[in-house]
Formats: structure tokens, C-alpha cells, sequence
């Protein structure tokens, strides 16, 4: 058994405010949580504002940390709490990040630019904790006790989503927060790239997805790397997920705008077996 839970929510730029508070305003950071025998396996999946907090829980116990963090790409979304991640500021602690290259440029010196002193007055450099950053490429790796299989999905630059099953064996679920499963956009992914997506994605227990737009809104903003609601459900049905778990929230939807789209959404699903739900901060899902 394992346990996910959702330090972020929102897509693009944190929203906080009264009119987010019940879906929550801090972008994309999952924890996932698997006790061994020896403590507790630590993933995180992105490092979005919702980082921080999780990083002031990691720290509160006085024990040292020993995290993997699994990046699905360097947008400032998916990165930007990282320079406010409590565990880096601490000797003992050990981090290691994995993520893919973008367009030839090292994942470290990206990291590194987002701390440079331009922009931020603490360098990467004079962090206390060991840290280790490592390339990974669409494929199948071991990491944190799971089985994790990395696929390039249609967002700019070198985006994947993930497939978790612990090793062992026991219940998956795959994590796509940025993808346009529309027409739009060009992206370097191969012509059966669909049908790659839908086999990715085969029988998961849980699939958190992109669900940004609305339908119109998609039609305003084809080609910028993301999904409508009713887009997000098609593609659970067609993979016979069991829950899809809306996600990546738009900025500009409040409470209520994401309200109705998950009653759309479920009403879109019925028949189909899929449960849906929308990514809260502070969910969990125990799997
Ligand atoms: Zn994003
Ligand atoms: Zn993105």
C-alpha cells in the first residue's frame, strides 16, 4: 500500500485567494508515500509553489531527509518551489532529482539558472544538502521502490508523463499533468502516438490528467499544450482506468468554474465505469 498526496493542484501560476481555497492555489507537487519494512519511501512528482509546504513537513521531525524527485519538465509550474524546498537548506539531508534533459540543456543547469543571482539570492551551489541530479529518457527505470515508466506526451519541450507500480507489484496509477490530447500544436512524437498513450495508460488504477480547458476555452487555445475536460474523460474510457483524477486546474477557474466541469465531466463518464473527481489540495489516495 501506498499513499499519494496532492500539495498542488493548479496549472501555470499559483492562485491564491478566497475564490481557490477549496481546490487550492499552489501548482503541481505529489507526494507518494511507501512504507517499508526499513521507514518510509519518499517520491515526489514535480515541484511546483505546493513543494514548500511539503518540504516544511519533511523537515518537522528533526530526522533526516532522503527524497527522489521525479520532474516531468522544467516549465515554471513544475519547478518553481524547488529554491523554497525546506530540506535543501539542511545538512544531512539527501536529494536526488531526476528529469529529462530540455532541448540539450543539462536538468542541473536549468535548476542552477532558476537560482542565479539575478533572480534569486541564494545560489544552487551553497545549498547544505547532497545533491545529486540525474538525466532520465522516455522508458522504464526503478525509483523509491516503484516501477516507473516514462512516456514523451504532446506538451513543448521534452515533457513525459508517468506510470508508477511499485515494484513489487499492486495497484498503478500514471500522472500526466501537462498534455494536449487534442489536434492542436506540433509536437515530436510519432503518428501512433494516441494509441502508445492509451496503451501507457492501460488498466491504471488512478490517472491524475490534465483537465484545464473547457470545451470553448480549448478552442481558444489549441496548440498550447493542453486538455479539456471532456478530452480527459474520453481518454480514461478509452484506457479503462478506474478513477480519473482531474488535474493542472486553470488559473482562471474558480471554485465553482471547476465544480461544474467535474459534474460535467462525471456526467460525461456515466456508464463507463470511470470514477471522477478533481485534484483538492490535501487529497490523498491510498493505493
Ligand atoms: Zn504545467
Ligand atoms: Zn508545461
Amino acid at each position: 500500500m501506498y499513499r499519494v498526496t496532492f500539495w498542488g493542484t493548479r496549472g501555470s501560476i499559483p492562485t491564491p485567494g478566497a475564490g481557490t481555497s477549496r481546490y487550492g492555489g499552489n501548482t503541481p507537487a505529489l507526494e507518494v508515500r511507501y512504507e517499508t519494512s526499513n521507514g518510509a519511501e519518499v517520491l515526489i512528482l514535480d515541484a511546483g509553489t505546493g513543494v514548500r509546504a511539503l518540504g516544511q513537513q519533511l523537515s518537522s521531525n528533526g530526522k533526516p531527509v532522503s527524497v527522489d524527485l521525479l520532474v516531468s519538465h522544467t516549465h515554471w509550474d513544475h519547478i518553481q518551489g524547488l529554491p523554497f524546498f525546506r530540506p535543501f537548506f539542511e545538512p544531512g539531508n539527501a536529494i536526488r532529482i531526476w528529469g529529462a534533459r530540455q532541448g540539450g540543456i543539462d536538468l542541473e543547469e536549468i535548476l542552477r539558472n532558476q537560482m542565479s543571482p539575478v533572480v534569486f539570492p541564494v545560489p544552487l551551489d551553497s545549498l547544505a544538502a547532497e545533491l545529486v541530479v540525474n538525466h532520465i529518457e522516455p522508458g522504464a527505470f526503478e525509483l523509491a521502490g516503484f516501477q516507473v515508466r516514462a512516456m514523451q506526451v504532446r506538451h513543448p519541450g521534452m515533457t513525459l508523463a508517468f506510470r508508477l507500480t511499485p515494484v513489487g507489484g499492486g495497484a498503478s496509477f500514471a500522472y500526466a499533468p501537462d498534455n494536449e490530447l487534442g489536434s492542436g500544436g506540433d509536437y515530436d512524437v510519432p503518428a501512433s502516438w494516441r494509441e502508445d498513450f492509451v496503451e501507457f495508460l492501460s488498466g491504471a488504477d488512478v490517472l491524475i490528467h490534465d483537465a484545464m480547458y473547457t470545451s470553448d476555452e480549448l478552442e481558444r487555445y489549441r496548440g498550447w499544450g493542453h486538455s479539456s475536460n471532456l478530452e480527459a474523460i474520453e481518454i480514461a474510457t478509452e484506457a479503462g482506468v478506474k478513477q480519473l483524477v482531474m488535474f493542472h486546474h486553470r488559473p482562471e477557474h474558480d471554485d465553482d468554474q471547476v465544480d461544474i466541469m467535474v459534474q460535467e465531466t462525471q456526467e460525461a463518464a456515466a456508464g463507463s465505469g470511470v470514477d471522477v473527481v478533481a485534484a483538492h489540495e490535501g487529497m490523498e489516495i491510498t493505493l
